[in-house]
């Protein structure tokens, strides 16, 4: 076995087990707050690092929402809850999620986008089209009398990198290359309710960062903190939240304020259903080997 792939393989294994972990821990009025911190601290005991903050959506909120730091949300009652988790190990990075409900209603919706998960699996392999695999995926979540959401991807993964290269739609007709041998895929369909609009819109609201370029600063505070999270996150990105514990609040903000404002880092906007309707998420990392794929999580 290569490095690379007893790294993918260990990274796969912690990320499962968040998973399980995160059934276990969600249930209503839980704080948000503590859903993520359980489940990053849970990924350094067990070996592996975050490839990024725990993302946990609520109903309509698709993607991109972690707690900031004094979150006052808990989860609600009769909801659905989705918790997207990523961890490296040594740049490796396995990314996975699973939607929890607490109302027995999103049975089937929770179920539609596990299935066409398991489709798009079935048919990843070298050659096939990644069109092909938008075309399995919305095929399951329709047959369920679902609707898939159709402008969210997923993605291949490269070391250190979390999106990178093709994408892998969730509806058909999106043409965009051919699946080969060697690469990892990030396998990710959402699927919401019939009457839903089917597509994700951006909110003001930003809690995920990443590094974006280099740039004279006017503040020393500002540099140094470019300079920190260059060292600990390169490209992946990462929580406002995490750069609390080490830095004064005060001096922080404007020189985080500073970042933003030139471009340094970028925000991930809270992504949400645009009619308000309820999403499921399931997502899987797969290695494409010669004859099909392995799941790794
Ligand atoms: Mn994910
Ligand atoms: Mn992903």
């Amino acid at each position: 076995m290569t490095e690379a792939l007893s790294k993918y393989l260990e990274a796969g294994r912690i990320a499962a087990r968040l998973k399980d972990e995160a059934a276990r821990i969600v249930a209503v009025g839980v704080p948000l707050l503590e859903v993520c911190e359980r489940l990053e601290s849970m990924t350094v005991e067990l070996g592996g690092k975050p490839a990024f903050p725990v993302n946990i959506g609520v109903n309509e909120v698709t993607a991109h929402y972690t707690s900031p730091a004094g979150d006052p949300q808990t989860i609600p009652e009769d909801s659905m809850v989705k918790v997207d988790v990523g961890v490296h190990v040594d740049g490796y990075i396995a990314d996975t999620a699973v939607t929890l409900t607490l109302n027995h209603e999103y049975d089937g919706l929770v179920s539609s986008a596990e299935e066409a998960l398991l489709r798009a699996t079935e048919a990843l392999r070298p050659g096939v089209k990644v069109s092909e695999i938008g075309a399995v995926i919305e095929r399951a979540i329709m047959r369920s009398g679902h609707r898939p959401v159709r402008n969210l991807m997923g993605h291949r993964i490269e070391r250190y990198r979390l999106h990178t290269g093709k994408s892998l739609p969730n509806v058909s007709g999106i043409e965009g290359g051919i699946v080969e041998e060697g690469e990892v895929y990030a396998v990710e369909p959402f699927s919401t309710l019939q009457e839903a609009a089917g597509f994700v819109q951006d909110t003001a609201e930003t809690y995920i960062f990443r590094y974006n370029r280099e740039k004279r600063l006017r503040s020393r505070d500002a540099a140094e903190l470019l300079d920190r999270i260059k060292q600990q996150h390169r490209f992946l990105p990462f929580a406002s939240r995490w750069l609390r514990p080490t830095s004064p609040a005060s001096s922080l903000d404007q020189a985080f304020r500073e970042l933003v404002k030139e471009r340094c880092i970028v925000p991930y906007r809270v992504l949400v259903e645009a009619s308000g309707r309820p999403v499921s998420q399931a997502e899987h990392t797969v290695l494409v080997e010669k004859d099909g794929c392995r799941v790794i999580t």
